[in-house]
């Protein structure tokens, strides 16, 4: 491990949640906490530095091919998800990303059983996949208003311990998508209820930002307490060996950005993909084929055409 590996992974250890532990939120992270980067301009050359980082190895996770990640991404109404998906990608080619955003289940989503829907979305090997909101809706807002379980169709009986039942088949689904060459990074973005308010005040305030806020919003947040509760359930039930949640400070934006960016560095470096080789009868196949296409240039022509004479 190089050292700025090195102190990526301990830059992003205090985020992790253990596999196995019980977490409560309000006493176990605090969302204002900025460590040891002091400053918004020296987090500024930090990120620039991770985006670079994150561009280089995405380019060879596509070459080698044979792993995909995950990005999921969770949290309350102005949490900042959207806007750490456009700082952190932002170096990253186009063709290697896919974000996945998911709303309330249509009705043909609703018809199937609930990580349907999820599947479908699933990034290709040699691809970074981004799920803005995820399954884990389905043990966050579902848990918190029980009714949306109506909707969903289920066999009679299947209520019992129904809770339980959802976060081991969540995380078995998660085994399996591992061992098949699918990392999962689980990013949960931790905000305070005050920074919540100052933001949804924002988003009134300023005509540009009025399409970001909804009346549902408010009424979620009278369930703060809940979702709390939800949230560390499933940080204590779904964190798991071959794939931790990473529980982000979400405060401060510039900190929650460089945060998630380190997590899903840290992540492709433990993949480490490399360029795919090739073989010596490959190289060899090659160089006749270059001898080939000399051969063929035009009588009188220089042989580098980008050589001025
Ligand atoms: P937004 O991300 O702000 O555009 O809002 C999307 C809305 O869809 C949120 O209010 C989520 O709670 C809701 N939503 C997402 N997934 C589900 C789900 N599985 N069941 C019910 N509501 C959901
Ligand atoms: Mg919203």
């Amino acid at each position: 491990m190089t050292s700025r590996e090195q102190r990526i992974a301990d830059f992003i250890e205090p985020f992790r949640v253990e596999p196995g532990s019980k977490v409560t939120l309000a006493k176990d992270f605090e969302p204002d906490f900025k460590g040891t980067i002091r400053s918004k301009k020296r987090g500024r050359k930090l990120l620039d530095q991770g985006i670079e980082l994150l561009a280089e190895y995405q380019s060879r996770l596509y070459a080698q091919h044979t792993h995909g990640v995950l990005v999921v991404l969770q949290a309350l109404d102005a949490g900042g998800k959207d806007g750490t998906i456009r700082h952190v990608m932002t170096g990253v080619n186009p063709q290697g990303v896919a974000v996945s955003s998911f709303k309330v289940p249509s009705s043909e989503e609703l018809d199937h059983d609930y990580l349907w829907r999820y599947g479908l979305r699933l990034p290709a090997r040699g691809q970074i996949g981004i799920f803005n909101r995820s399954h884990y809706e389905e043990v966050l807002v579902v848990r918190v208003h029980e009714e949306l379980l109506d909707r969903q169709k289920l066999p009679p009986g299947s209520r019992r311990g129904l809770w339980k039942r959802r976060y081991r088949e969540i995380n078995e689904w998660e085994q399996t998508l591992t061992g098949n060459g699918i990392k999962i990074v689980k990013l949960f973005l931790n905000l305070s209820k005050e920074e919540q308010r100052s933001r949804f005040l924002r988003r009134i305030d300023l005509p540009d930002k009025n399409w970001k806020f909804s009346a549902a919003d408010i009424r979620e947040r009278d369930y703060w307490d809940d979702y709390q509760r939800a949230f560390s359930t499933m940080l204590s039930r779904t964190s798991t060996a071959w794939a931790p949640w990473y529980v982000i400070p979400a405060d401060r934006k510039w900190y929650a950005r460089i945060a998630a960016g380190a997590v899903i560095a840290n992540t492709l470096i433990e993949i480490d993909p490399r360029y795919p080789t090739v073989g010596k009868k490959a190289r060899e196949a090659l160089q006749e084929i270059r001898r080939d296409l000399e051969a063929q240039a035009p009588a009188g022509a220089a042989a580098d055409p980008f050589i001025e004479k």
